[in-house]
């Protein structure tokens, strides 16, 4: 049996509360926070750079090959920053044009094939915690703990809203809603590491939680 590695996995759809609460789990215990979704999404970023149409798998794969990606997280403040051939590009990865197209190019195998070599490099030698939609799958089958965060969809649509309101980015409801039906289609329905549930991964519904009672329930759930 291989030893289990000090990773604790969350998956889960859009706006189910994964990238707070894995920060904020990360800062109280001390561990390094990877944001995988941060990762596909600055693939998608390139291509609009270098105007390739997501569909065009053979440069879109071409692009992941050879992307030059890299994570600064720093552990006191809790921020973390993703740079692209060098430049910070947390917000703009963040932006409506980017999240549009972000799914399609993550159905890709090799794209993925990629993206996970990444994860677990960046992940080497260290205590973490990683989010997405396939940690506890495919990129850590072995991680110590293992969560499924989710909520019922309405409630996510209103949480991204929210998001970005915050953030000064004016998206209409609506399109929220579309945007997050269509990733939850696409990443969930793709042949290639689609978003369920690991068997053995804690399934927390977060519908009708405080974002502090979800913390407090992952943290209570590492520590037993
Ligand atoms: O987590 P976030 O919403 O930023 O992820 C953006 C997209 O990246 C997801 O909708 C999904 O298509 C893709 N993704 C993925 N596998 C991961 C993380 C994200 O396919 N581990």
């Amino acid at each position: 049996m291989t030893p289990l590695q000090p990773i604790v996995a969350i998956d889960g759809p859009a706006g189910s509360g994964k990238s707070t609460v894995a920060k904020a789990v990360a800062k109280k215990l001390g561990l390094f926070y990877i944001d995988t979704g941060a990762m596909y999404r600055a693939l998608a970023l390139k291509a609009r750079q270098e105007n390739i149409d997501p569909n065009d798998t053979p440069a879109v794969v071409a692009l992941a090959k050879a992307i030059d990606l890299t994570m600064s997280y720093d552990r006191h403040t809790g921020a973390l920053r993703i740079l692209l051939d060098g430049r910070d590009v947390s917000e703009d990865i963040r932006r409506p044009e980017i999240t549009e197209h972000v799914s399609t190019i993550a159905k890709n195998e090799d794209v993925r094939h990629r993206m996970v070599e990444l994860q677990r490099q960046f992940a080497a030698g260290k205590s973490a915690i990683l989010e997405g939609r396939d940690i506890a799958t495919v990129v850590f089958p072995d991680a110590y703990k293992k969560f499924f965060l989710d909520a019922q969809s309405e409630e996510r649509v209103k949480r991204r809203y929210l998001e970005m309101k915050e953030k000064n980015i004016a998206v209409p409801e609506n399109h929220i809603r579309r945007d997050i039906q269509n990733r939850d289609h696409i990443d969930s329905t793709r042949a290639c590491a689609p978003l369920k549930k690991a068997p053995d991964a804690v399934y927390i519904d977060t519908t009708h939680m405080t974002i502090d009672e979800v913390i407090a329930a992952v943290i209570a759930e590492i520590q037993r």
